[in-house]
C-alpha cells in the first residue's frame, strides 16, 4: 500500500489540515483547503471512490465541499466513479449542510448527488470489506466528540489512520495492530482531545515492530524535531508498506 500525505497539520498553521490518499483511490479525511494540495500530492480527483471520514472538526472534513464542486463541476462525469463517504454517526446530516455550501438549493439537483455519492454511518467496529481490503474501525474519544480510527489491511499489511483522539486502551488496539500508523501526537503531553508525545513515544517504544509517524504536531513540536525522539510524516511525501 501507498500512502500520499496532502496535509497532517492542525487548522493552527498555514500548512495542510487532515487529508490522505491510500492507493490512489481511498481518502482519509478532507480537512478545509486540502484540495487545493492535491497537485502537490500528486492525487487525481476522479481516482477516488471512497472518502473515510475521521471525525466532524473541519480540518478534517471541510474540503469535502470544495472536492464535491471539483468531482462533479470539472471532473469528466463520464470518467467520475460513484464515491462513498464513511464516517461517524451523524455523517448524513454533516453532508448535507456542506452540499448546501457547496451547491445551494438551487444547484444541488443538477449534479445528480443522490445518485452517485453512497453514506455510511459507522457505529460499532465491525470490519468492511471492498475489494481487497479489509477496513476495521476503531471507535475512539476526541474530547466531546467521536474519533473513528481506521485500519487498511491489503495483502497482510495494515495501515492505519488515527484521526484525533485522546489515549485510552482502544488507541492501544488500534496502534498494536498496524504496521504503519499515522498517530495524532499534538503537543507535549495527553489531554482530552489529543495524544501527545509522551504517550506517543510509550506507544512507539512498546510496539517496536511498528512505524508510527506523528501528525497533528503543534509549530512547537513540528519545527524543533530534533528535541523528540519520533519520526514526524511530511505534507506532500508517500509513504510505503509493504
Ligand atoms: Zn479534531
Amino acid at each position: 500500500m501507498e500512502v500520499k500525505v496532502v496535509g497532517c497539520s492542525t487548522s493552527w498553521t498555514n500548512r495542510p489540515t487532515s487529508c490522505y490518499c491510500l492507493d490512489d483511490k481511498i481518502l482519509i479525511d478532507c480537512g478545509e483547503g486540502t484540495t487545493k494540495h492535491f497537485d502537490v500530492a500528486k492525487v487525481d480527483f476522479v481516482s477516488i471512490n471512497k472518502i473515510f471520514i475521521t471525525h466532524f472538526h473541519n480540518d478534517h472534513i471541510g474540503g469535502i465541499t470544495e472536492f464535491l464542486c471539483h468531482h462533479c463541476q470539472y471532473s469528466d462525469v463520464a470518467k467520475r466513479k460513484s464515491l462513498t463517504i464513511y464516517g461517524p454517526v451523524g455523517l448524513n446530516k454533516h453532508l448535507d449542510m456542506l452540499k448546501y455550501f457547496a451547491f445551494g438549493e438551487e444547484e444541488q439537483a443538477d449534479y445528480n448527488l443522490e445518485d452517485y455519492i453512497n453514506i455510511v454511518e459507522i457505529d460499532n467496529e465491525s470490519e468492511l470489506e471492498f475489494g481487497d481490503y479489509v477496513v476495521k474501525p476503531y471507535l475512539l474519544r476526541h474530547g466531546k466528540m467521536r474519533d473513528i480510527a481506521y485500519a487498511f489491511k491489503r495483502d497482510g499489511k495494515v495501515v492505519g489512520f488515527s484521526g484525533d483522539c485522546t489515549y485510552d486502551s482502544n488507541v492501544e488496539r488500534f496502534a498494536e495492530s498496524c504496521n504503519l500508523c499515522f498517530l495524532v501526537c499534538c503537543s507535549e503531553k495527553t489531554t482530552p482531545n489529543h495524544i501527545g508525545y509522551d504517550n506517543f513515544v510509550q506507544i512507539k517504544n512498546k510496539y517496536k515492530q511498528n512505524r508510527y509517524l506523528a501528525i497533528h504536531c503543534v509549530d512547537r513540536l513540528y519545527l524543533n524535531q530534533d528535541k523528540f525522539d519520533i519520526e514526524f510524516a511530511e505534507n506532500g511525501k508517500s509513504y510505503e508498506c509493504r
